[in-house]
């Protein structure tokens, strides 16, 4: 009794196919996971401006008393955790003191090490 297989050609067509597949559709699946990955990077950082932003009301003195310690804004944070850039996970976010004891800190100078001023994730 014969055994029904496929051939050494039809299977090397099956591969090549796949690999063309392949070809076209990892570079994009990439492409979009660095997208997602720079838009949650400014998420982190919205979500850290709202923190100070919510830790300077709270305090109702006037001052940045204490809302630039990374530590104190934890309870505003999704989590209660210091978000981690999900592009640059070495690049870590800082918060830096106003220039005045009533300025509100920023994360400007941390902004900048992640995007250039394209507005491109480095
Ligand atoms: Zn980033």
């Amino acid at each position: 009794m014969r055994r029904k297989a496929f051939t050494l050609v039809e299977i090397l067509v099956v591969i090549v196919v796949i690999g063309m597949i392949m070809a076209f559709l990892v570079p994009s699946a990439l492409q979009s996971m660095r997208t997602a990955n720079v838009k949650a990077c400014d998420a982190n950082f919205r979500a850290i401006d709202s923190a100070i932003a919510m830790c300077m009301a709270e305090r109702r003195d006037g001052t940045a008393n204490g809302c630039g310690a990374q530590a104190n804004l934890l309870t505003y944070l999704p989590n209660g955790a210091w978000p981690v850039c999900p592009v640059t996970p070495g690049v870590a976010y800082t918060v830096t003191a106003g220039a005045t004891a009533a300025a509100m800190p920023t994360t400007t100078t941390s902004r900048a090490a992640h995007f250039n001023a394209n507005g491109t994730h480095m």
